[in-house]
């Protein structure tokens, strides 16, 4: 069903907090580069979300238990409506369950005031959506250095990293382009450099590839799976089983529930898209894909 999704809608203009920031770095790594110790970035509790439409109930989510820690990379599958989005958006902190409890790095997210629920969204998350959510008429540039104006970052300070983040996608040379003037993965890509600005170490996205082509989505999945190797815990939604294979780890979705949960690779493994390119196949250098026209 569609439905109004304005994951920005509340957020407008933020002056710049005194208090403590919500503790957000990434996660230590030994000299071999894998993390001491793991602990769970999201545990839910049985949750339930119900969906009231007038005299209409609709139960999205049914005693949904969960636990991801840092650095996985999981997949989330299912069919249309089994509750995949609004699962994503439990995550993401966009949505509240109905029941059941939600920690987010050990943190009851029902306990937070909405000034640390705007920090969490905008420091530690990083969202991509299938249809790009990219501001018309606007350059890659400036759509990239928006959560940075949120979070109060300075001109050019915004500028510097914005670039930076525009380039690791291989985007460098697309920077005041508006979205109508990129191709769909281009788009994608500006998207995912918005979303990794503000350093998250939380990276959701659903749907990423559902509009892309086959090599579009072989270029993000590239870089998903870069992002998971510097340590980034990633979930994705996804229905197709290409992609699916690219993660750690796939979670089934069927009518709210939790109905399949398998583990493909270990949470510290290389993910697989790196995995073969350092076993001599496809380079993941971001700049492939920058000089595609
Ligand atoms: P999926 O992403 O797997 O397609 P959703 O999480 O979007 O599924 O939806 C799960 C169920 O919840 C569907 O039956 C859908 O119609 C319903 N639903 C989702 N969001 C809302 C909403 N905001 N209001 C009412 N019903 C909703
Ligand atoms: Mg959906």
């Amino acid at each position: 069903m569609a439905r109004p999704f304005r994951p920005h809608a509340d957020r407008g203009p933020r002056v710049p907090r005194t208090r403590p920031l919500i503790k957000r770095a990434l996660p230590r790594r030994d000299s071999a580069g894998r993390e001491g110790r793991r602990h769970p970035v999201i545990r839910l509790h049985e949750v339930t979300k119900i969906f009231e439409l007038g005299q209409i109930r609709v139960r999205a989510l049914l005693n949904v238990s969960l636990r991801i820690d840092s650095g996985d990379f999981v997949a989330i599958m299912g069919s249309s409506g089994s509750g995949k989005s609004t699962l994503m958006n439990i995550l993401g902190c966009l949505d509240v369950p109905t029941r059941g409890r939600y920690l987010i790095d050990g943190m009851e997210v029902s306990h937070m005031d909405a000034d640390d629920l705007a920090d969490l969204r905008n420091r530690k998350i990083g969202f991509i959506f299938q249809s790009f959510n990219l501001v018309p008429r606007t350059s890659a540039l400036v759509n990239v250095e928006l959560p940075l104006a949120y979070a109060g970052v300075r001109g050019s300070e915004r500028r510097r990293r914005a670039e930076r983040a525009l380039s690791s996608v291989g985007m460098a040379n697309r920077i005041q382009h508006m979205p109508a003037e990129l191709s769909g993965g281009q788009q994608q890509r500006v998207a995912v450099a918005r979303a990794i600005v503000t350093n998250p170490s939380l990276i959701l996205a659903d749907e990423p590839t559902g509009n892309l082509d086959s090599r579009s989505t072989e270029d993000v999945l590239r870089i998903f799976a870069r992002l998971n190797d510097e340590g980034r815990t990633v979930v994705l939604i996804t229905h197709e089983p290409d992609v699916a294979a690219q993660t750690k780890r796939v979670i089934r979705l069927s009518d709210g529930e939790v109905v399949e949960d398998r583990r493909s690779r270990g949470v510290h493994d290389a993910p697989p898209a790196l995995h073969r390119q350092k076993s001599g196949h496809r380079p993941i250098d971001a700049g492939v894909a920058e000089a595609r026209p």
